[in-house]
């Protein structure tokens, strides 16, 4: 007998005996698309996808994990795993198995270490806000909800990368549940291979049930936004390109194009409104200077100032992205030098008049990101200058509609493109080129070997997914 439900034209199912068996063994919720609590956990912030697994396991612990992996591994079932479910990169395919880790949760600050120990559940804000009484700061990106995991393992573009780094490049050790079931404390003394490719290679090898991550001596910083009528923009992002060549490491800031919609909940100087907003992170020992770098931005005029001190962790409120769950498609390329032509090009397709409303935001890269980790990692595309992402709302247009409107848009840049991606940047493509294209060349083969020693048979491959080499015949 088995239990079974008909779900998007497929039939998926796995036995009852098998499922009582492992419910038995897992503290977790183990339940099936027949159980009422199957939505609710299978759930994420993106609501525009869905996994739909043939079995949603609701980890615990690391226990919990080892058992789901050996149960999916010994019914040669693929694994897919969620935290938030900010990125749902991909759809545990019917017959998969889904494990959700958003219960493991636990922050450990090491205040005299300068370190802290991140379950897997844990999403920025309660990071934030656990080690600031330390004197001390994450390198966590413009969202506070996202779990600190994916971001890291992902790379991890922080409000801080600038001045430190990747979020990656300051991972201690990774404690993950390989395909074989094992639970593996890595570190670069007990696994080299692996803690290389866990940094940058994410979620290819396995379930991480928590990391040790480095924190930075930072308690405030010069930050917040510039808002600019986009009748204006032209001038401004012109303005900013020129800006980014001249800051020192310590400036981190992005630049967005926004189309907001007209909704009460929006300020009225925002609503049905389409701006230009500057988002800076200014992370020095003094922070006077970041008053006197942002002026020739501050010269053009914005109808919006929000810089001046901000405690890091209210870090969320520079980019203030959406905190509520909803439909969103994206894109993303890495870009080289910008000028005044790629300025024009990104207007003509995203301003005003764009046929979707879209937000594209240009993140500055450069300073410490471009120079190799301290302890090396997988992170690809160090070379970059700048890394574009392009986003809109389902709820806003269709998806017929957005897809071609984000395709001419990387188009119309691809002359500005280094051809590389951003992998935490990436959203529902599972495009094998995509993926690729956020490592260099000889990084992605190596990752490919690693991946055939500790997951030959692909077990992890509901993801942005790196497959295991095939032997030279
Ligand atoms: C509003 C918003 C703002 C963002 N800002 C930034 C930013 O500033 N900088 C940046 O670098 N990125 C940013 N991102 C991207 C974000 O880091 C990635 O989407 C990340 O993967 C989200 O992780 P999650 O756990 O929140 O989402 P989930 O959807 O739960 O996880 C994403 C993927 O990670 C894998 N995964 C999750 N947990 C584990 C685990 N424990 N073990 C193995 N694999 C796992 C899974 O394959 C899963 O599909 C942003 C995303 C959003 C939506």
């Amino acid at each position: 007998m088995s239990r079974s439900e008909q779900e998007g034209g497929k039939v998926i199912s796995v036995e009852a005996a098998a499922v009582d068996s492992l419910a038995e063994q897992v503290r977790g919720p183990v339940l099936t698309p027949a159980d009422e609590r199957y939505d609710a956990e299978r759930a994420g912030n993106q609501t525009a996808r869905c996994h739909r697994p043939a079995l949603v396991v609701g980890a615990t612990g690391p226990a919990d994990v080892q058992a789901a992996v050996t149960f999916a591994t010994g019914h040669g079932l693929p694994v897919a795993v969620q935290g938030t479910g900010h990125a749902l990169s991909a759809v545990a395919a019917e017959g998969g198995v889904l494990i959700n880790t958003s219960r493991m949760q636990g922050v450990r600050v090491k205040a005299e270490a300068g370190t802290a120990w991140i379950g897997a559940g844990v999403r920025w804000d309660q990071v934030l806000h656990e080690t600031a009484p330390a004197g001390l700061a994450p390198l966590s990106g413009s969202a506070p909800g996202v779990g600190v995991v994916s971001y890291t393992l992902g790379g991890g573009l922080g409000l801080l990368s600038r001045r430190y780094g990747y979020a990656a490049d300051h991972v201690r050790g990774v404690d993950v549940v390989t395909a074989d079931g094992r639970l593996r404390q890595v570190t670069e003394a007990s696994d080299p291979d692996l803690f290389w490719a866990l940094r940058g290679g994410r979620d290819n090898f396995g379930v991480v049930t928590g990391i040790e991550i480095d924190l930075m001596p930072v308690t405030t910083i010069y930050g917040g936004g510039l808002f600019f009528d986009a009748g204006s923009a032209s001038e401004v992002l012109d303005t900013y390109i020129r800006w980014t060549a001249t800051v020192p490491d310590e400036m981190t800031s992005s630049a967005a194009l926004i189309s907001f919609p007209d909704v009460p909940a929006l300020p009225p100087t925002l609503r049905g409104r389409h701006v230009v907003h500057i988002r800076i992170a200014y992370a020095a020992d003094a922070l006077g200077a970041g008053e006197s770098l942002v002026a020739p931005l501050r010269a053009l005029g914005p109808f919006t100032d929000t810089l001046g001190e901000l405690a890091y962790a209210d870090s969320g409120s520079i980019h203030n992205d959406p905190v509520f769950p909803g439909t969103f498609e994206s894109g993303t390329t890495m870009l080289d030098e910008l000028d005044a032509d790629a300025v024009r090009t990104l207007l003509g397709l995203a301003g005003p008049h764009a046929p979707v409303p879209h937000v594209v935001e240009l993140r500055h890269l450069g300073g410490r990101l471009a120079r190799p980790s301290g302890t090396p990692n997988a992170v690809g595309n160090r070379d970059a200058r700048y890394v574009l992402n392009v986003v809109s709302r389902l709820e806003r247009a269709d998806i017929a509609e957005i897809r071609p409107a984000h395709d001419r848009i990387f188009e119309s840049i691809a002359p500005w493109s280094t051809g590389g991606r951003a992998l935490n940047f990436m959203n529902g493509e599972r495009d094998a080129e995509h993926v690729r294209s956020a490592y260099d060349a000889k990084d992605y083969r190596r990752l490919t070997e690693i991946k055939a020693v500790y997951d030959p048979e692909n077990t992890f491959r509901l993801n942005h997914n790196i497959p295991p080499a095939v032997p030279d015949a």
